[in-house]
């Protein structure tokens, strides 16, 4: 069986080393962060508050906020905004992260701290030094922790469990997409059999959303767009929504996150896009490939980045030229 994870044994090694010489240390995870970056970082921390050390974990958003979706995470009441870190960690630990830009206002951390761990799966990771665990065949960083932490403690506690399995759960669109393979389900099971009940994480992440949800879901509908002879004939569908469509509704950006989901399944479309206006007006753009393009390429040219199958950018533009913009990029996606 192929190992969830594949770096050499040393790097694992120095990871540890650097943990154990480190009185306190920062977590951080990227801007308006998900299931995976959330429940990484915060099962991480759990162990190494376990093992003595003082732990910060932070994310360097500007309008700083805990995602609405996710305030119901163990630990979650720990989180504190990037005003609030230490200047100069021992130790910074960088999660899910693919670039420095995703540091938001926290890129400045990676100099200061006295020494750094990456833990990522993003293909493209760059622009951070010190111990690299990263594994782009990875199917989720929540892997990559789990397979650290397993050299740190000898079993895990079912809030540990719970929130590695949230990063595993979402990252995998519920164990539906390629990367998949039997060793992700051999770490599904560990976390199951640590305490993790998917029941109960499943409801949270799928099964509870405010009727606000499915007003903005409407507007965004009322709006879709098919072009079947874009990115080359595979076709698009795309949408966006906007600020006035969140105060409508009372919701906040991160809520809004499965719009696409109700799109992306489109038959006439290898590509679907979502464009979320945030409140300084920009558009977060969301886009994810049936299987025929890679999109992680296409935002990557468009200052943003992400998987084959499931990237994303931020759009100075309005949503007509954000439109025009991409049509054009995608015309020109590297086929899969
Ligand atoms: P989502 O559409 O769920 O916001 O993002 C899909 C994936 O694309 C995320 O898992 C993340 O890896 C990546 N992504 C989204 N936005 C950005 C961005 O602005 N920059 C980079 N580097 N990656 C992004
Ligand atoms: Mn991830």
């Amino acid at each position: 069986m192929t190992a969830a994870v594949t770096l050499p044994e040393d790097r694992w090694a120095a990871a540890v080393a650097l943990i154990d010489a480190a009185p306190d240390a920062t977590l951080v995870c990227h801007v308006a962060p998900d299931g995976d970056a959330l429940g990484s970082m915060l099962g991480l921390a759990r162990v190494l508050r376990a093992r003595g050390l003082d732990i910060t974990c932070t994310w360097g958003d500007e309008r700083w906020a805990v995602p609405s979706s996710y305030t119901w995470l163990p630990d979650i009441d720990t989180v504190v905004p990037p005003s609030r870190v230490r200047a100069a960690p021992s130790l910074l630990v960088v999660l899910d992260t693919a670039s420095r830009d995703r540091l938001g206002v926290l890129g400045p951390l990676a100099d200061a701290a006295g020494s750094l761990v990456v833990i990522d799966h993003h293909a493209h990771n760059s622009g951070l030094d010190g111990v690299q665990l990263i594994d782009p065949a990875a199917a989720a960083t929540a892997v990559v922790v789990e397979e650290l932490v397993r050299r740190l403690v000898p079993a895990i506690d079912a809030d540990t469990a719970t929130l590695l399995y949230v990063g595993l759960v979402t990252d995998t669109g519920s164990f539906q997409h390629s990367v998949t393979t039997p060793a992700v389900h051999a770490v599904a099971g560990r976390l199951l059999a640590a305490g993790a009940r998917p029941d109960a994480v499943a409801q949270q992440l799928w099964g509870s959303r405010p009727f606000g949800f499915a007003q903005v879901l409407g507007a965004a509908l009322s709006r879709l767009s098919l072009e079947p002879a874009a990115v080359g004939g595979r076709g698009l569908v795309w949408t966006w929504t906007t600020t006035d469509d969140l105060a409508a509704a009372g919701l906040t950006l991160d809520e809004i996150e499965p719009v696409i989901e109700a799109v992306r399944a489109t038959r006439e479309a290898d590509v679907a896009a979502v464009f979320k206006q945030d409140a300084d007006g920009t558009f977060r753009v969301s886009t994810r490939s049936r299987g025929g393009t890679d999109v992680g390429a296409v935002c990557a040219g468009l200052g943003g980045g992400g998987h084959r199958l499931a990237a994303g950018y931020t759009s100075y533009d309005d949503a007509e030229t954000t439109a025009r913009k991409l049509l054009a990029a995608l015309e020109t996606a590297p086929q899969l």
